[in-house]
């Protein structure tokens, strides 16, 4: 069975250090596979709380080094090798995150196989095959990722401010995560606004959207709500991910099996 569970949907500043939404990421089970992306602040104490095993994880993944999205990464990889004494697994990440004022601790790195991301990166896990068709327009080296597994297909739109070329690196995807931190657009703030959400999902057309990474403007906005008027106007089924969240992705049909 595959699934996506969500251990945070908060995003901004507001949100985060107020911990009006939990910040943790999201666990992807893909077949036999575990990831985590983006392990913010709170990962660890999700992954307990819902009774995930840590040390079933074979990777995590940063999509880029702010701290909302990387700052769970070196207890994660603790938690993943048993304290770095059973070292397996890999960390995929920006070189940012491992270069000048690194997010990524140097004692913890024994304890994996890194990999650098470049912009057209493929790489496998078992029998997943990760691609980062993109690199997207954030302050920090930032790259989105699609997962495909038993032939289905599954993009993550991480922060970006809107540029035409994104929708294009998500082709032929079933299940589309994206984060949408606004709901005005503010060009010096160099996120998606709930506007440009829906222009990509509208473009790149996924089975299924989820929305995430909700700033302050979003939450007051009613995520749900922003779901489901760009649900009504683009004809794609979208959602609004909440804290705790397991979302099937084997079978659409039981949307209605959430924790
Ligand atoms: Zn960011």
């Amino acid at each position: 069975m595959s699934s996506v569970t969500f251990l945070g949907t908060g995003g901004g500043r507001m949100v985060v250090l107020n911990q009006l939404r939990k910040s943790g990421g999201f666990w992807l089970k893909l077949g036999e596979a575990n990831i985590l992306q983006d392990p913010g602040p709170g990962s660890l104490v999700m992954v307990h709380r819902l009774k995930l095993v840590p040390k079933d994880l074979d990777a995590i993944v940063l999509s880029h080094r702010h701290i909302d999205h990387s700052n769970d990464v070196n207890v994660m990889i603790e938690s993943m090798t048993g304290g770095g004494f059973q070292p397996h697994g890999r960390l995929i990440v920006p070189s940012d995150c491992l270069n000048s004022d690194p997010v990524v601790l140097e004692y913890v790195r024994p304890f994996v196989e890194i990999i650098e991301i470049n912009e057209g990166l493929k790489t496998t896990l078992n029998d997943i095959e990760i691609e980062f068709p993109i690199r997207t327009m954030h302050p920090v080296e930032t790259y989105g990722v699609i997962y495909q597994w038993n032939s289905k297909r599954l993009g993550y739109i991480p922060d970006t401010e809107y540029f035409p070329k994104l929708s294009g690196a998500y082709k032929n995807i079933d299940y589309l995560i994206i984060n949408v931190v606004r709901m005005k657009n503010d060009m010096s703030i160099r996120h998606l606004n709930i506007t440009s959400a829906k222009k990509l999902i509208n473009d790149i057309k996924p089975k299924l959207a989820i929305l995430t990474h909700f700033g302050l403007q979003v939450l007051k906005a009613s995520p749900e709500f922003q779901a489901k008027i760009i649900t009504e106007e683009t004809g794609i089924t979208v959602m609004a991910a909440f804290d705790g969240m397991i979302q099937d992705l084997d079978d659409r049909e039981s949307l209605e099996n959430w924790v």
